[in-house]
């Protein structure tokens, strides 16, 4: 791989994940089979909550986990504006209105401040959820975001993809990201860049019986069979979607979360390696923070570069790196300033996210990178920034 450029992120498929595909492939059920459950049940199992619910996608998650709410138009939602669009788009789907959270620029995070910041908009309306983002990896802060919503009698629903394998302790316990103890829902997603990949894919995890019901009724259709029924029958109280994630997924996604471990130790010695080999270039370039709760599986390396102070635009950092084979990303550019939600809401105050994106830039982090990686990234860096 050395003349090619390192991705960002990037998905690790062994031969052992692709023999269990193949077993997919030769059984009985391509989808609706017996592998959703299991993948289901050891998903809910490894973060520690009572029950997940498989999806299309980490915004089919985020859609059924409005729809399961049941939040109503002219309703609010609010969610931080760095974060990737779905955390937004998903209170459009069901006609909600979003507040947009600003964030801590140090950590990227919505903060309990920043929450009750966006509280003081709400102008009246009603506060249904509000969608903590666990950005790069690290742990919101969430009995006191959940504190705060509670006041509105409104409940987190986590967007947790970039979180998987991250604990946090808030006190004595170290509690696991997705155990939704603190939240009705937590959605997580496994696009090819995130911490386990099934292409796409996705999951729900929650304690509530009933949620976890309603989500797998609208994931398929809307359609439910009362007991006793006769064998053909089904009944739709309310229309659901087709977003049902095929067996031959889930049997990826079962292959891939038993690998979840060895992922995660894999990214926790990068991430330490990149903060060591960082730490000279401060404090021009200095790693985003992890909160002090936070013991993050990172999914982004994410640095903040003074730009400014450096004499260069990012566009010029950027090229400069992709010309020494380093690829980077930008997470990510505040949500609140898309045209869309220009267009429906102006442009609110929020110099957190603002300040956040000025310097934001993402190094590549994956399990396949190579020991000698972090050391190529960060001198390619040095020399971009001619330090
Ligand atoms: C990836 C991601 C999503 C969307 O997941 P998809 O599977 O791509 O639909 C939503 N929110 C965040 C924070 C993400 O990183």
């Amino acid at each position: 791989m050395a003349d090619s450029v390192l991705p960002y992120g990037r998905q690790t498929i062994d031969d052992d994940d692709i023999a269990a595909v193949a077993d997919a492939l030769r059984g009985d059920f391509l989808t609706t089979g017996p592998t959703v459950e299991a993948f289901e049940r050891a998903f809910a199992e490894t973060v520690g909550a009572r029950h997940a619910v498989a999806c299309a996608n980490g915004t089919a998650a985020l859609h059924l986990a409005m729809l399961a709410l049941k939040v109503q138009p002219g309703e609010v939602v609010i969610a931080p504006s760095i974060t990737f669009l779905a955390t937004a788009n998903c209170a459009r789907y069901v006609g909600a209105d979003v507040i947009f959270a600003d964030v801590d620029p140090a950590s990227g995070l919505m903060t309990p401040e920043t929450l009750a910041a966006a509280l003081e908009r709400l102008a009246g309306r009603r506060l249904r959820a509000v969608l903590p983002v666990h950005l790069r990896g690290d742990a919101c802060e969430l009995p006191a975001l959940e504190a705060l919503a509670g006041r509105h009698g409104a409940v987190l629903v986590e967007d947790a993809p970039h979180a998987l394998g991250t604990t946090a302790t808030f006190g004595n316990a170290a509690e696991t990201i997705g155990d939704v103890r603190h939240s009705a829902m937590a959605t997580f997603s496994f696009h090819p860049v995130k911490t386990i990949a099934t292409g796409e894919g996705g999951m729900v995890t929650t304690n509530d019986a009933a949620l976890a019901e309603r989500l797998r009724t609208l994931r398929s259709h809307g359609m439910t069979r009362p007991p006793g029924a006769d064998p053909w029958w089904y009944e739709m109280s309310e229309p659901g979607f087709n977003y049902r994630l095929p067996d031959i997924l889930c049997a990826l996604g079962l292959s891939q979360l038993r690998k979840l471990p060895a992922f995660a130790a894999r990214r926790r010695a990068l991430a330490a390696a990149y903060i060591e080999a960082l730490a000279p270039l401060a404090p021009l370039v200095t790693p985003a923070a992890t909160p002090p709760w936070s013991d993050p599986v990172l999914h982004l390396m994410t640095v903040l570069i003074d730009f400014d102070r450096a004499g260069l635009s990012r566009r010029a950092v950027v090229e400069g790196l992709r010309a020494r084979g380093v690829g980077s990303q930008v997470h990510y550019i505040p949500v609140h300033s898309q045209p869309y939600y220009r267009g429906l809401y102006g442009e609110p105050s929020l110099p957190g996210a603002e300040a956040w994106y000025a310097r934001c830039l993402s190094l590549p982090l994956y399990p396949g990178m190579a020991d000698g990686d972090v050391g190529r990234v960060v001198d390619a860096l040095r020399e971009t920034l001619r330090l």
